[in-house]
């Protein structure tokens, strides 16, 4: 295969890409948790497609039953006909996620994705409360449409709309001040007091901030929140974009917290196989849509039901959900050892399961340990509003051996960048 001139990107990509993912490379191939470039060096993923491949790259499973579906002739587009695939997709979800965990929700197919998820959520609390306004986080993230963006605690993100964004409250994220007390403000402001609040429809939140600098909201906090909701009337949603499919340890981010959202938003992961779908799970008195209400040409994938059905089988295994929590004990050990023996980091651990990294108080410090990192051949990102956290985000399937080549080279990397 002949080289790709790099400057196509630069002659016809415009800055929307703005992306910022500064890998210098051009990527080529996948599998598992490895990736490789034209020039066959090969990279340990610990990215996964910022949680889009929580499986990941290319399961060998979900492979085979997409060709095998594409060969023989699968609906690929359907609208919002009744198709074998979405069927099975259902069937499986209710069997394997939903009932196991005592989970009474409807689902609704709200578009390819992770935003639009959130969009439906944020209308559906409008249509069921008659509310406007939402409360969410500081550093939030929830998308970049023009709803979830009103949701999204950066400013920087906002800025892309360059109009002020509406009918959003941000409050502080769990013990960004102390103990429960932005909860107890929170509280006096839903109380009236003068303060002239309307009741909110919604509350929207990350139970780890995926973008805002894997902050993990401590499950107390979780409860009391839930506990508000109920007070006031207020739906909660559970923005599981990221934090979901596994991530954190179990499929719903939530649920160690023992709290149940009203509704809760999923993307990413959930097709297995990096392709755009997303689901909106709701309790069922809020199903009060008509037909039409919500809808969408590319609403429900078939071929991402088809290699979503194939990723829900790892649920099926209870040990599944048991490796990913022993190895996140790994990853926690790993993090808790290097901020120990690395004093120079200035650090913090932080996150849970395989949603974790460590923030640094050193200005640029977490950008040049990934840069460094990526030189090593292990592709990382940052995370938080100033770049602030090194985030380590590996494929839930990874084996023990590919956590420790990870973690050799981040070792290895904040060696060489603190000589
Ligand atoms: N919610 C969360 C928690 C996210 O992390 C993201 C994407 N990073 C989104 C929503 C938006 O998803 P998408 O980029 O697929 O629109």
């Amino acid at each position: 295969m002949s080289q790709t001139d790099k400057s196509i990107f630069e002659e016809f990509e415009s800055e929307v890409r703005s992306y910022c993912r500064n890998f210098p490379s051009i990527f080529t191939k996948a599998k598992g948790y490895k990736m490789w470039d034209e020039a066959g060096q090969e990279y340990i993923d610990f990215f996964s497609g910022a949680g889009a491949l929580n499986y990941g790259h290319n399961d060998p499973v979900m492979k085979s039953k997409l060709v095998e579906y594409i060969s023989n002739d699968g609906i690929t587009h359907s609208l919002d006909m009744a198709t074998s695939a979405k069927a099975e997709f259902i069937s499986k979800f209710n069997d394997v996620i939903l009932k196991p965990r005592k989970l009474d929700y409807k689902i609704m197919f709200p578009g390819p994705t992770g935003t639009n998820t959130v969009e439906s959520a944020l209308k559906l609390a409008r249509k069921v409360t008659g509310r406007t306004d939402v409360i969410s986080f500081t550093n939030g993230f929830h998308g970049m449409t023009i709803g979830s963006l009103s949701v999204t605690g950066n400013a920087a993100k906002r800025k892309g709309a360059g109009i002020p964004l509406h009918h959003s409250v941000t409050m502080p994220y769990d013990n960004f001040v102390d103990n429960n007390s932005s909860l107890d403000y929170l509280e006096s402001f839903l109380e009236g007091g003068g303060s002239g609040v309307d009741i909110p429809a919604a509350m929207i939140l990350e139970t780890v901030q995926g973008e805002g600098g894997i902050n993990a909201a401590s499950f107390d906090w979780l409860k009391k929140i839930e506990q508000i909701c109920k007070r006031w009337g207020i739906l909660l949603i559970i923005d599981d974009v990221q934090a979901g499919v596994g991530r954190t340890g179990t499929f719903f981010s939530f649920e160690p917290a023992g709290i149940t959202p009203d509704i809760v938003c999923m993307s990413k992961s959930l097709s297995g196989f990096g392709l755009p779908f997303a689901i909106t799970l709701f309790h069922p008195e809020l199903d009060i849509w008509s037909p039409g209400e919500h809808n969408g040409t590319f609403r429900g994938n078939n071929h991402a039901f088809v290699t979503a059905t194939a990723a829900l089988s790892y649920w099926e295994d209870k040990e599944f959900e048991k490796s990913i929590q022993n190895k996140s004990k790994m990853i926690h050990d790993f993090l808790v050892k290097l901020n120990q023996d690395t004093p120079e980091l200035n650090g913090e651990v932080c996150g849970r399961g395989f949603m974790t990294g460590i923030v640094s108080e050193v200005d640029g410090l977490a950008s040049k340990i990934t840069a460094e990192a990526f030189e090593r051949g292990l592709i990382m990102e940052t995370s938080g509003p100033n770049d602030e956290v090194f985030k380590l985000f590996p494929p839930i399937t990874i084996d023990e051996d590919g956590l420790k080549k990870g973690f050799n080279i981040i070792e290895e990397s904040v060696k060489s960048i603190l000589k």
